[in-house]
């Protein structure tokens, strides 16, 4: 390979877009009532369940804190079993892990990454509670199979769609099709709010807990006291979190959700022109698309051919040329804190064999044609 990198500036594979508008909605914030959480945070609860088609949405300082809430709503505790993808971000998993629940890993599907509805069934036993499919990349998982099987068993399904605001299955936008969906405002995601996280659900028993488990399981609600000392009375009824957004992070993210469309399209203008460079490489995969679904595309994966190429090796051919690729994800049992809760390798074998194989290039809707050129030179320099 030649000395000189095909980029002198480094490209990371994610990055936000904030605008002038973004940072006047933040400073009208400032310069408010509230900084902690107040109108704003309503305005941006509301106006997410709005653009997802749920009756109700809580906000959370995280996505994680987020998933920890319907955790805690779907009454998981200990020793309950939940059924979750491997191939996810750690979160996926450690909020059932915050309830003393026991994460079971059912194995994916080889084209679409995603949970496989056969292998979930074949994980259900008396102990367990629900079932967090994860839209991996931006792909809804098989929520029809997956709520029926939910629905068969009395389990909850705790949607974990942090990859996939604004995408879409059987005709619906996702966010009203499980019991409750989790979506992430973390930088790298489609939109942000700094930190940030939500649950949206169509359920007003859910609702109630999540907002309740936000704030230490506090309620100031007359109608849900116990006793009542006076106007100064509130009790906290279980034990719950400060896990609250702030009006500054949900000003942020109200004025980031008025760009999510524009941001997806300029998603699916850089996959096509990946799709069509990358389609007739030798040892190559470009992602699958099930018929069912129309992903919002947070990430781009290549898979490629291990008898052909060393994943190492290419990877670091990448990073030499600036471009900021990544692997998602290390199957989350593969974490040595996994390892040592007794979970063994072997468990998914597909993913395990996804995982050896799978690369991540850039993406996100400020990229230049520049970078999405230099993007698709490297690949045909690197992958011949
Ligand atoms: C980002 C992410 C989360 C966690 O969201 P945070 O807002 O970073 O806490 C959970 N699951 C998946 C699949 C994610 O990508």
């Amino acid at each position: 390979m030649s000395s000189q990198p095909i980029r002198d500036t480094f490209l990371p594979y994610g990055r936000q877009k904030i605008d002038d508008k973004d940072i006047q909605a933040v400073i009208d914030v400032l310069t408010s009532d509230y900084v902690t959480t107040g109108p704003e945070v309503v305005h941006f609860e509301q106006a997410v369940a709005d653009y997802v088609g749920a009756k109700y949405a809580v906000a959370f300082s995280n996505g994680t804190a987020a998933l920890h809430g319907a955790c805690f709503a779907a009454g998981i505790g200990k020793g309950d079993e939940v059924i979750t993808s491997p191939l996810t971000f750690v979160a996926s998993a450690n909020c059932v892990l915050y309830q003393q629940g026991v994460p079971i890993f059912a194995d994916i599907d080889p084209q679409t990454y995603n949970i496989d509805p056969v292998q979930i069934e074949k994980h259900i036993t008396k102990r367990t509670t629900a079932i967090i499919p994860v839209d991996f990349t931006g792909q809804p998982a098989e929520l029809e199979q997956i709520c029926e099987i939910a629905r068969r068993h009395n389990l909850v399904v705790i949607e974990d769609a942090a990859h996939a605001l604004g995408a879409v299955y059987r005709g619906e936008r996702v966010g009203s099709i499980s019991d409750m969906t989790m979506f992430s405002f973390h930088p790298v995601k489609h939109i942000t709010s700094g930190e940030g996280g939500i649950i949206t659900t169509n359920s007003e028993d859910y609702y109630q807990k999540l907002i309740q488990f936000r704030s230490h399981g506090i309620t100031r609600s007359r109608e849900q006291l116990e006793n009542d000392h006076g106007p100064w009375y509130y009790e906290m009824q279980f034990l719950g979190f400060n896990y609250r957004m702030s009006d500054i992070q949900a000003a942020l993210g109200r004025s980031q959700l008025n760009k999510l469309d524009e941001f997806i399209s300029k998603r699916k203008q850089i996959i096509e022109l990946y799709n069509q460079s990358f389609r007739d490489i030798t040892g190559v995969q470009i992602p699958v698309q099930s018929s069912n679904t129309v992903s919002s595309w947070h990430l781009y994966i290549l898979r490629i051919d291990s008898t052909k190429f060393d994943r190492r090796e290419i990877f670091n051919a990448f990073l030499d040329n600036n471009i900021g690729v990544n692997v998602h994800y290390i199957p989350v049992y593969f974490q040595p804190y996994y390892q040592q809760l007794g979970y063994e390798k072997g468990l998914c074998p597909v993913a395990e064999e996804v995982y050896q194989t799978i690369i991540t290039l850039p993406l996100f809707p400020s990229m230049a044609e520049k970078d999405v050129q230099d993007v698709i030179t490297a690949v045909h320099h690197i992958l011949n």
